[in-house]
């Protein structure tokens, strides 16, 4: 199906391999709009080919399972928060979901628009998938293909169309921390995500993400690495994180300078440990 729109020409395939021979094309895929649709407020030229994912059944897929969560690209933030409640691994990632941007933009815009965004640091989903290991679904030219988040970001797949994320399930905890500037509407200026197995009354095998510090999020290994054995203490990992925010070189923006959000980061490991003891 193709259409002729003011923003140029619009096709809605309704298969992956449809989908992937559009973007072979040149077409743009487009899921809720609300990041590209203001490529004019970035002094950005829109797409002239743009493909609606719409028609696309795979990029709705939903499941949670004992052993793994499949989150089809096309699920809004909303759906996504909706979803998640009650699983205490993926508590991160539902409050990533329902606490990002305002309740309209939840509405609308889309796991696969979030993490498939170039130049876009503030991501609330990006760091509490990498805290959730998250494997990226990618349907390309020789097929689906997989890819853990991490090397997603490195830009490893920029030729793809993004179907589902893949989380493996298991007996562990996880949380959100966010600091926007004011209450609504606004991008954080850091986040901390956390994930960790603590069964066993000791920390083991954490995770830790920082997202909208530097221009892409990323694990925080030598925190994790600091903290791994040690008890749930909220104190103590934010005098930990303190310790070691010079592994960050923080970028200057119009929200906030750097040096204020690795001032926050501390507080905000904190924060999220705090939501682990619950
Ligand atoms: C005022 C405002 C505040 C916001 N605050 C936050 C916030 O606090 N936290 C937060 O996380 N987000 C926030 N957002 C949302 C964020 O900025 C992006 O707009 C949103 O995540 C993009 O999702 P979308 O579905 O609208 O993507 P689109 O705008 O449709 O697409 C964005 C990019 O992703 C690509 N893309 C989309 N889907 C796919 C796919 N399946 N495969 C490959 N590429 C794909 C598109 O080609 C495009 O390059 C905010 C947005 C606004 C407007």
């Amino acid at each position: 199906m193709m259409a002729e729109t003011g923003y140029g020409e619009i096709t809605t395939p309704q298969t992956l391999a449809d989908a992937v021979a559009a973007m072979a094309g040149g077409a743009v895929p487009i899921a809720g709009a609300t990041w590209l649709l203001r490529a004019p407020l970035r002094h950005e030229v829109l797409p002239e080919r743009l493909m609606s994912l719409r028609g696309l059944a795979d990029l709705q897929v939903l499941t949670i399972g004992p052993r793994q969560a499949l989150l089809g690209a096309m699920l809004t933030h909303d759906a996504l928060a909706g979803a998640l409640v009650g699983h205490p691994d993926l508590a991160g990632l539902a409050t990533a979901a329902g606490a990002s941007a305002n309740p309209g933009i939840r509405r609308t815009a889309t796991l696969g628009g979030n993490i498939g965004t170039r130049g876009f640091a503030a991501s609330d989903l990006v760091p509490a998938l990498l805290a959730a290991d998250a494997t990226v679904i990618l349907a390309t030219g020789q097929g689906l293909q997989s890819l853990p988040l991490a090397q997603h970001l490195a830009g490893r797949g920029d030729a793809g169309l993004i179907v589902r994320v893949e989380v493996a399930r298991s007996p562990r905890r996880a949380a959100h921390a966010r600091l926007p500037m004011r209450k609504a509407g606004d991008y954080p200026c850091a986040i901390v995500s956390v994930s960790a197995d603590l069964s066993s009354g000791r920390i083991k095998d954490i995770r830790i993400a920082v997202g909208a510090v530097e221009a892409t999020a990323r694990r925080w290994t030598s925190l994790e690495e600091r903290l791994t054995g040690t008890t749930l203490d909220p104190a103590l990992a934010e005098a930990a994180a303190r310790q070691l925010t010079g592994d960050f070189s923080a970028r200057d923006a119009v929200d906030a300078p750097g040096w204020y959000r690795l001032s926050v980061l501390p507080v905000l490991l904190r924060r999220a440990f705090t939501q682990l003891e619950v």
